[in-house]
């Protein structure tokens, strides 16, 4: 951090607390931001008074596709690309943040309890960027959902529109409410 300004650097602790203040891993603290490892550590045990947990990061594509997973990743990509697309002076990390919190509101809105965590979030995003996931739209209600890249989906239908049989007694996703920029899916 020797050339970068105090308020540069400022900037980035902000940023790196909020991540924090949402659950996110060190790991990926060290990869958004310029602090150093030390310092991060530190602010970690700060902001939420334990060590931050040293497993394995969450690595995997198949996790986006399982039935609810699918159904909240593909929500929060939903936000995202908004967002890109609407507010282009925000910084990837910026974008982040703000699609996970607009997340994380709209799931409360619906009664129902996060499962995407912000670092799989980042993750997600990664994945798409790499193109090992894409987005695809549902032929029965027009959303867009996450799905392998390279696997046919000619008569693709979301698992809002078709639930597994197991889901008979979970709770969909609520109606979203017309704050919600583009919902990945209308629920009828
Ligand atoms: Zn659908």
């Amino acid at each position: 951090m020797r050339n970068k300004s105090i308020i540069a650097e400022a900037q980035q602790i902000q940023f790196a607390v909020e991540m924090i203040q949402l659950g996110a891993r060190l790991q990926l603290l060290q990869e958004e931001t310029s602090l150093s490892r030390e310092r991060l550590l530190k602010l970690y045990k700060e902001v939420t008074g334990r060590s931050p947990s040293k497993g394995m990061l969450p690595y995997s594509t198949d996790w986006f596709i399982s039935w609810q997973p699918n159904i909240h990743s593909s929500l929060f990509m939903g936000i995202y690309q908004f967002l890109a697309k609407n507010a282009s002076l925000l910084s990837d990390l910026e974008l982040l943040i703000k699609s996970y919190r607009l997340y994380l509101e709209q799931i409360g809105v619906s009664g129902n309890e996060p499962i995407l965590s912000i670092t799989r979030a980042w993750f997600l995003i990664r994945f798409l960027d790499a193109n090992m996931l894409q987005l695809t739209p549902c032929t029965a209600c027009n959303g867009h959902f996450v799905v392998h890249t390279n696997e046919l989906y000619k008569e693709y239908v979301c698992g809002i529109c078709r639930p597994p049989s197991r889901a008979g007694k979970t709770r969909r996703l609520a109606a979203q409410p017309s704050s919600f920029p583009e919902p990945p899916c209308k629920i009828t």
